[in-house]
């Protein structure tokens, strides 16, 4: 059999995937098994932050592996301890959750907010509003607070207490608060999967007052935008946000898996032993990788993806087949006018990879991806848009 046929034959079909086998690679270069090479645009997702096989990252990791790869929550390792600390420091947050995916860091994120409004507003106040289109991943609750229908439909009885408005909508967020029985609003920054769609920073303003002057907390999913993806750490600094909670993932450890939710001092003690858990949570190799990711996010790195996102903007921007181009940073959207997945075909067969979103093609290169293979994969787009 081929990896291809026992991969069909074993591994339950829950993805899509493109007949390419890839192999290994270097940086934003992968190889399939024919030795065709790729640009890569999609990071594994967001979260190849540094690309594949980095060195550094495989320095960190490797010399964790030959101290200890693994210890209970009940004992001290110091690569949990040091990024935690260095998250705190970098965002002012005040404890950190440590998990192993995004829909992991959400649903602690949620577990603090019921917690939290259970103590402050009463038992009933439960609550927690999302935004139409959003995404927060795919445990039975995550999906219930996930803002699209179409995911909710084969999973019936989800977590109750979800409700979701759409984006800008006030009024209806004011509606759904009026028994006081919301306890959080959980919002993207930029809807990743929902098709890169930034929030409008009049409705942040709004809901960032709505929510202070209610006593309602704020949980902001960082798990995509998280980490350098749009040019600063985390993408609230740039919506004017003050979030209580943010949750993270994808690219915080730069390719194994780790999730955090960071605390903010309003809620830093909700949770107390007992309260939640995670065997593999804070594991020490993903901290490990995580510290080294999370070191080399400079001042410097962080405004180099700012550029890059700028400039792939001004290329895209008007070009003919698209149609707009938003996002911020490395997390770019493109509305094209060929179907997105055609235009991610043709991509591939001429050495780009890229994802979809929605309707949208979707790029989220490695946050140091080399400027000569960004204007080389730019190109190969370019060309790949234009209606025939
Ligand atoms: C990917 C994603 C998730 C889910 O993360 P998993 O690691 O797949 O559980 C949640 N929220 C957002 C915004 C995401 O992009």
């Amino acid at each position: 059999m081929t990896v291809m046929e026992k991969d069909q034959a074993y591994v339950a079909h829950t993805y899509k995937r493109f007949p390419v086998e890839i192999i290994s690679g270097k940086g934003s270069l992968v190889i399939d098994t024919q030795g065709k090479e790729y640009i890569d645009l999609g990071s594994g997702i967001a979260v190849t932050s540094f690309g594949v096989s980095d060195p550094v990252w495989i320095g960190a990791v490797e010399a964790q592996l030959h101290k200890v790869q693994h210890m209970s929550n009940l004992y001290y390792t110091a690569p949990c301890a040091d990024l935690a600390e260095a998250l705190c420091s970098r965002t002012g947050f005040s404890r950190v959750f440590f998990s192993n995916s995004g829909a992991e860091a959400n649903e602690c994120a949620i577990k603090v907010a019921r917690k939290w409004a259970a103590e402050h507003h009463g038992p009933a106040c439960s609550s927690i509003v999302t935004l139409e289109g959003s995404f927060h991943g795919r445990t039975l609750t995550t999906l219930a607070a996930t803002g699209q229908d179409h995911f909710h439909e084969l999973f019936q009885p989800l977590t109750p207490g979800f409700s979701h408005i759409r984006a800008g909508d006030m009024a209806s967020l004011e509606k759904l608060c009026a028994d006081g029985n919301v306890a959080a609003v959980m919002i993207e920054c930029i809807q990743g999967e929902g098709g890169v769609i930034p929030l409008e920073p009049s409705f942040a303003a709004a809901l960032q007052r709505f929510v202070e002057e209610q006593d309602i907390l704020l949980l902001v999913d960082e798990v995509q935008t998280g980490n350098g993806r749009t040019g600063s750490l985390y993408a609230f600094t740039q919506f004017g946000l003050k979030p209580d909670v943010i949750s993270t993932a994808k690219g915080l450890a730069g390719g194994l898996p780790l999730g955090a939710t960071l605390l903010s001092s309003k809620v830093a003690d909700v949770l107390s032993w007992g309260d939640h858990g995670s065997t593999f949570g804070g594991n020490p190799v993903a901290c490990a990788g995580a510290l080294s990711v999370l070191n080399r996010l400079t001042p410097d790195l962080l405004s180099e993806v700012a550029r890059k996102g700028e400039w792939l903007k001004q290329r895209f921007t008007g070009a003919p087949g698209i149609q707009s181009v938003t996002g911020l940073g490395l997390m770019l959207g493109l509305q094209t006018v060929r179907p997105a997945a055609e235009v991610v075909a043709d991509c591939m067969a001429k050495g780009v990879l890229c994802l979809t979103a929605k309707g949208k093609v979707r790029l989220l290169p490695a946050l140091n991806i080399p400027d000569a293979l960004l204007e080389k994969a730019a190109d190969v787009i370019l060309d790949c848009v234009k209606p025939s």
